[in-house]
């Protein structure tokens, strides 16, 4: 059983360059606490596949393992080509229509109408990530006539975004709809939202998902930054989706809103994934650049939950040893006396709740008798949840009769989640049950102190209620 030695947590997306059992069972010795299967990319049958070996390695390691699916969302695109690609001059002009005809130098099929719909003359239509750049000089609702003001390269199926238009799209396409139910059926312990753009989108979600898995909107759209408290207040985690969020907003802009982000979920109390670019030149290189490791480190000194992977371990050249270098990068800056002055700096009030109260206690408490370890029981989490809230200076003890609860707080900060198929009887057997695990698995040594949450009756999910310090 390996106990993880730090308070972050790493997600590691998978993809073709971790595909088998053995480098996903390496992934998670170097670090990975949340294995995310991109529905971008793969087939249902790759997915299923992934996922079973997941479940296998959770088996032989003895220890729960979280799995996000992430929807691929309204990713707008262009067709194909005849060729596979052109290449644009800047200056020239170019039509896109809805012609399912292959494309050319000349025109490609642009398969959303609601563009058409939606853009005027002189709007700019960014493509491949921003690195073409066109502006449109003519709309006939069928066609539009286009300058190149950015040329390059354009391939098939290549990104599609228009900043400048709020598009009427749905989160939800026809194809999430289909791998969101395949992926319930499966077993997935979080879904991800992409290009959200109001907290309507996540409760739609949440209506089909129920509490069969938690639900995470991705921000990555300018227009959900406009909406950040909402959609943060019906979300249960948050992502900063910086690949995409970077297309549509300037590079000077995206510092300051990632960290506004963070922010509000830590004032909430809900999980925050910094994510895409981390340690991007790790796809091509053993090591990072200090630059990319300064990155994920202030991350962390920010109090983020977890840092995130994408294509550094789904089809990088070195996938396991950017989850290594991920490990180390967090451990080292947890030893800095002044990450934890950081986060005592950046901790909100609680909320005038008996929940946050008895939490936030637990957390003062903690630091005061340096406990050795929060101890929470919890069924559907939310115990659980709100001691990571505090981020209180010890590690924090998840004890649950769901393996499904388990799985979704691995994503959480500072939590170890261990399944304990039993409910404690009465107080005594509380904490008899807390100071054994705690010893069990490494936390806690004869005569610490540890602190006890739960809520009172055991078994039924709800609000914390309960305090207890107890001598191990
Ligand atoms: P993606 O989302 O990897 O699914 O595009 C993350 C991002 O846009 O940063
Ligand atoms: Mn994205």
């Amino acid at each position: 059983m390996i106990k993880r030695e730090r308070y972050g947590k790493i997600v590691a997306t998978l993809g073709p360059a971790s595909a088998t059992k053995d480098v996903i069972h390496a992934l998670y010795e170097a670090g990975a606490d949340v294995f995310r299967l991109n529905f971008s990319h793969g087939t249902h049958e790759d997915h299923r596949k992934t996922h079973a070996l997941i479940r296998e390695i959770e088996q032989d390691v003895g220890r729960p393992i979280g799995i996000l699916l992430d929807l691929q969302g309204p990713k707008l695109r262009v067709a194909t080509f005849a060729e596979g690609s052109i290449f644009l001059n800047s200056g020239q002009m170019f039509m896109f229509d809805q012609n399912p005809n292959p494309g050319d130098r000349v025109r490609v099929c642009l398969p959303h109408p609601e563009i058409f719909a939606a853009v005027k003359v002189g709007d700019t239509l960014l493509l491949d990530d921003g690195l073409l750049r066109m502006t449109v000089v003519e709309n006939t609702g069928d066609v539009l006539h286009m300058t190149v003001d950015v040329g390059g390269k354009l391939s098939n199926r290549k990104g599609v975004n228009v900043p400048s238009a709020q598009l009427p799209l749905s989160a939800l396409t026809a194809k999430d709809k289909e791998d969101l139910a395949f992926g319930l059926d499966l077993g997935v312990d979080w879904v991800a939202l992409s290009f959200v753009q109001t907290a309507h989108d996540v409760e739609q979600v949440k209506s089909i998902v129920g509490d069969r898995a938690g639900v995470l909107a991705k921000l990555e759209k300018p227009q959900a930054i406009e909406h950040l408290e909402s959609i943060i207040a019906v979300s249960d985690a948050i992502m900063v989706a910086r690949g995409d969020l970077g297309v549509e907003m300037a590079p000077e802009d995206v510092p300051a809103v990632q960290k506004a982000i963070i922010r509000a979920c830590l004032k909430a109390g809900k999980p925050v994934i910094v994510a895409t670019q981390m340690l991007d030149s790790m796809v091509r290189s053993p090591t990072p650049t200090r630059a990319e490791a300064s990155d994920v480190a202030t991350a962390i000194y920010d109090g983020v939950d977890a840092v995130m992977l994408s294509a550094e371990s789904a089809s990088g050249q070195y996938p396991v040893g950017a989850v290594g270098m991920m490990d180390r990068i967090i451990k080292r800056v947890e030893k800095d006396p002044f990450w934890r002055q950081q986060l005592e700096a950046n901790r909100y009030e609680p909320q005038p709740h008996t929940s946050d109260a008895i939490t936030a206690a637990a957390g003062h408490i903690a630091a005061n008798l340096e406990a050795a370890a929060v101890v929470t029981f919890t069924c559907s989490g939310s115990t659980t949840f709100s001691a990571a809230r505090e981020r209180p200076m010890c590690p924090i003890l998840g004890l649950t009769p769901s393996i499904n609860t388990a799985r979704k707080l691995t994503l959480v900060w500072g939590v170890h989640a261990l399944v304990r198929l039993c409910h404690p009887k009465d107080m005594d057997d509380m904490v008899a049950a807390a100071c054994h695990e705690a010893v069990t698995h490494g936390f806690a040594h004869e005569k610490d102190r540890i602190v006890i949450t739960a809520g009172m009756p055991f078994g039924t999910p709800g609000g914390t209620n309960l305090l207890r310090i107890s001598r191990v």
